[in-house]
């Protein structure tokens, strides 16, 4: 294990030569990575080969490398908005194919494995920054009709292979947290079930193992951020089923990560795990970790938010409460699904100390109101860009009507959320599913403002970089 540690520390350290440099977000897309995986052709030791067309006519290609008797297969992105792995592969390709660096290690790979890797399975799916493919099917919920295409590609190569050991790369919600704690469940595994009684067959036992191996590894860098997915037999999933016909499959999700929404720093990270789980399976060192390693692993619980306001005072009736205001932000795709903007909604309110915030605020002696909507429109958006804010979120106000007809677009970098005249918005109260946009005052002074559930300290709006709602386009 020491051994493995030192490698896992050398290829964290040396990430930066490796790091595929034009995958710079989550966003990218089929044709992002086709170049990429075209020059691979030219490399030596890799195997590029089409292996069908999406839905949309996209290719879906299967890349191979090494020699060794060990079959490995790794397939990413069944889920088209789940990319952390896709990119983290690329990473891996550009490491196998630098001949000057880790030659030992390489060699020692690529001699004891075979690696089949199929990147971006659903890329209709990532085209459309969507979970689904496009006619709507979850990939992962058809193994058994294999109606799609992308469904039965990843099969047929599955059965080609019949390899050894599988990864199945997804990415989870920010929302879930490891076990009972303040930390996101940043990578979260699993050796899934195959069948409803939860059988430990031969390979299901060696995923179990090898992951308690990684897990090991993995507390060098995220300790406390490693969480165990639910076990439930899911008969209509491809790692459920591929572990029933005797593939030692891990299941691997990326979560989130404080100050990482597209997650590079959990790229690095899914690049680690990936070549010390090769590591592993080539020396046959997880086979000697003891079970329990991952039985106690914590499962992924919900106690994830993406901001938590606390101890906030708010009247009603005259009478005074003390409430957590707990906030999330949902990602709403633009037209090319390359960019989007972030509309939030309270999530709950009230007593949320269970709970943890990526970002949290203690707002005891503050006092919050719901944010008004000034009722005299602007009619232009120069005037729009002339207000003051403060002098507006001291009247109360996080929401102004525009009566300018050529304003395009869905949502603003002001700090406002823009009505547009004749759109009825009523005033809304702070309780869960509503938008949050408050004011925060100390001793009647107004010193904060929330808008689209971002928060604005009202001395610093100038720096702000959230974004408001455009409501009535
Ligand atoms: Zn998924």
């Amino acid at each position: 294990m020491a051994q493995e540690k030192q490698i896992a520390w050398d290829l964290y350290h040396s990430y930066e030569n490796f790091k595929e440099k034009s995958l710079t977000n989550r966003r990218f897309k089929h044709s992002d990575i086709v170049p990429l995986i075209e020059q691979l052709k030219n490399k030596r030791n890799f195997k590029v080969d089409k292996v069908g067309k999406s839905v949309e006519g996209r290719d879906i290609y299967l890349i191979s490398i090494g020699s060794g008797e060990i079959k490995v297969f790794l397939w990413s992105q069944m889920h088209g908005d789940e990319p952390t792995a896709t990119a983290a592969l690329f990473d891996m390709f550009n490491f196998f194919s630098d001949d000057s660096a880790f030659p030992e290690f390489k060699k020692f790979l690529l001699s004891n494995l075979s690696i089949y890797i199929i990147p971006m399975v659903n890329p209709d799916g990532a085209e459309e920054f969507q979970r689904r493919n496009i006619v709507e099917i979850d990939l992962n919920r058809d193994v058994l009709r294999q109606q799609t295409p992308e469904a039965k590609i990843l099969k047929e190569v599955f059965d080609s292979l019949k390899a050894d050991f599988g990864f199945n790369l997804h990415d989870q919600g920010r929302d879930y947290s490891a076990g009972n704690s303040i930390n996101p469940a940043s990578i979260s595994f699993l050796a899934p079930a195959p069948d409803y009684d939860k059988t430990l067959t031969p390979p299901r036992e060696n995923a179990m193992k090898l992951i308690g191996n990684l897990v090991s590894v993995l507390n060098e860098f995220i300790p406390g951020h490693i969480a165990k997915y639910s076990d439930d037999y899911e008969p209509r999933a491809f790692g459920d089923n591929f572990t029933k016909w005797g593939t030692a499959t891990v299941l691997l999700e990326s979560g989130g990560w404080r100050g990482d929404r597209e997650k590079q720093f959990l790229k690095k990270i899914n690049y680690i795990t990936i070549l010390s789980a090769l590591n592993s399976i080539a020396s046959g060192s997880y086979a000697n970790t003891n079970l329990n390693v991952y039985e106690s692993i914590p499962q992924n619980e919900k106690f994830m938010m993406d901001l938590i306001l606390r101890n906030l005072k708010i009247k009603r009736d005259n009478i005074e409460y003390v409430i957590d205001i707990g906030i999330n932000y949902d990602e709403v795709n633009l037209k090319d699904a390359k960019d989007f903007y972030l509309k939030a909604k309270i999530e709950d309110v009230g007593d949320l100390s269970v709970f943890a915030g990526y970002e949290e605020f203690d707002f005891s002696e503050y006092t919050v109101e719901p944010g008004k909507t000034k009722p005299e429109p602007y009619l232009s958006l120069e005037e729009l860009e002339k207000i003051n804010p403060s002098q507006l979120y001291n009247e109360g106000y996080t929401n102004l009507i525009l009566d300018d007809e050529s304003f395009q677009g869905e949502y603003s970098h002001l700090p406002f959320n823009i009505i547009f005249n004749g759109k009825k918005v009523s005033e809304v109260n702070v309780k869960p599913e509503e938008s949050p946009n408050f004011i925060i005052r100390k001793n009647d002074e107004v010193l904060y403002a929330v808008v689209n559930g971002f928060l604005i300290d009202i001395k610093k709006v100038d720096s702000w970089d959230g974004n408001s709602i455009v409501y009535g386009k």
